[in-house]
């Protein structure tokens, strides 16, 4: 489970519809809630079928993490075939460490953790997403009884 807020969604959906080319950027926040998405150059050599993120912009956000700024939990790319799930070369690309992917396609975005072993091409486990972008000094959420994905 992880907090994004609807408002930084509907952000990313409208970021990447506006583009022929994966358009892709960074999941900045801590612990499990995602505070910024900052966009990214996409820097592949065919960025219309795949990313890279700007080396020089992941270095920068991990030094600032260092720095004590937000931590980097991982990355966002958009889908402009509308596919709104992590494809083989995503999976090819993806280093099993946890980090976080949110597919960007077909007006919806997708969570994924890279992980040994996923159940999306032995990659990827999805992972749910809430809405913790509400400012209304409501309770703050209880963790340890949302039910465990399986
Ligand atoms: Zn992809």
């Amino acid at each position: 489970m992880i907090d994004i807020s609807i408002r930084l969604r509907d952000e990313l959906v409208a970021a990447a519809a506006g583009s022929a080319d994966e358009v892709c950027g960074l999941l900045l926040g801590r612990g499990e809630r995602v505070e910024r998405a900052p966009p990214c150059r996409n820097v592949a050599a065919t960025p219309a079928v795949r990313f890279e993120l700007d080396p020089a912009a992941l270095l920068a956000a991990h030094r600032a993490a260092r720095a004590g700024g937000p931590a980097v939990l991982g990355h966002y790319h958009s889908h402009p075939s509308g596919d709104a799930r992590p494809s083989p070369r995503d999976a090819a690309d993806a280093v099993p460490d946890g980090s976080l992917w949110l597919i960007v396609a077909g007006g919806e975005v997708t969570a994924w953790r890279a992980i040994e072993d996923g159940v999306l091409h032995g990659r990827f486990e999805p992972v749910k997403m809430r809405d913790g972008g509400c400012e209304g000094g409501g309770d703050p959420p209880q963790g340890g009884d949302a039910p465990r994905a399986e």
